[in-house]
């Protein structure tokens, strides 16, 4: 194989989704204007995007953090969102709260306050399928007053308490497949459920997009941060349609190995890998060209 035949393709549909975008565009907004900002935990699971963010001066900081803050500071809420108690917390402590949660989360909790409001003076339920303890799953429990039952996969269902009528959701990044295999196993215990479909469409059309770009490269290199959730779904997902995944953080954990018989290599990312980053690893490749 010579340089020439070797094709290096990132993936079209990678980089930040617009939820992280819009948080990121209005944080360097801020920063611009020369503003001290605080985000309220990561805004991306990305360690050398909130380099670069701290480059400009964003902090980040955790719940107690707002307790020490001085009156007046401003506070980003990421795309993930926070519970009604991080607004309560922050407006008592005279702290300007800049609002990024992501519309389609914004409408997921309002959705899941709507069906807590109407199951719980009966024996009801809201049950969220989701990672516990992730920020989004927080922002959406804190919105039935820490009461939604949360399920983070099929193998849970036996040690729950599930009668009574159902209002299922699903974490917005959740992966699709599961989320209907849940559905279904939870209809064969309790007929009387309402499921509401809140995958965001932005991940639902991507997995089936990235299954494609996977099954049709030699070699998959997947760049993000590895605590990143999303990351870990579509790492798998990737994994599934083809063996020769790799998961990168960073250009300089390309092993050359992994590339050199390769025709075709595809980069692609999580929702919080930001493009820069990919190219970064493309061009990590070409140095490895045949
Ligand atoms: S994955 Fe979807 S719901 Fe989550 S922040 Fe991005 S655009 Fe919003």
């Amino acid at each position: 194989m010579d340089s020439r035949s070797r094709i290096c393709e990132i993936d079209p549909d990678s980089g930040f989704c617009h939820g992280v975008v819009r948080a990121v565009n209005k944080a360097e907004e801020i920063l611009s204007e020369g503003g001290r900002l605080y985000s309220l935990g990561a805004m991306v699971h990305n360690t050398a995007e909130l380099r670069r963010l701290a480059g400009k001066g964003l902090e980040i900081i955790d719940l107690e953090g707002i307790r020490r803050l001085p009156e007046g500071s401003t506070v980003l809420i990421r795309a993930h969102g926070e519970p009604p108690s991080t607004y309560a917390l922050a407006g008592s402590r005279g702290i300007r709260v800049v609002d990024c949660t992501c519309p389609v989360v914004l409408k997921l909790q309002k959705d899941i306050a709507a069906a807590f409001a109407k199951v719980c003076a009966g024996s009801g339920k809201v049950v969220i399928f989701g990672k516990r303890g992730h920020a989004e799953v927080n922002g959406l429990v804190g919105q039935t007053g820490g009461k939604a039952i949360v399920i983070e996969n099929l193998s849970e269902l036996n040690d729950l308490d599930l009668t009574g009528h159902i209002e299922l959701f699903s974490q917005t990044t959740r992966d699709p497949g599961e989320y209907a295999a849940l559905t279904d196993a939870l209809k064969q215990k309790n007929s009387d459920i309402t499921v509401h479909d809140t995958i965001c469409r932005q991940v639902f059309g991507r997995h089936r997009k990235l299954a494609a770009f996977a099954a049709g490269h030699d070699v998959i290199l997947f760049v993000s941060g590895r605590d990143s959730s999303n990351g870990k779904v579509l790492y798998e997902l990737c994994r599934e349609h083809n063996q020769r995944s790799y998961w990168v953080e960073d250009p300089s954990e390309v092993d050359p190995l992994w590339i050199a018989d390769a025709c075709a290599i595809g980069i692609t990312g999580a929702t919080s890998t930001p493009r820069w980053q990919l190219e970064a690893v493309a061009a990590r490749c070409k140095l490895y060209n045949p």
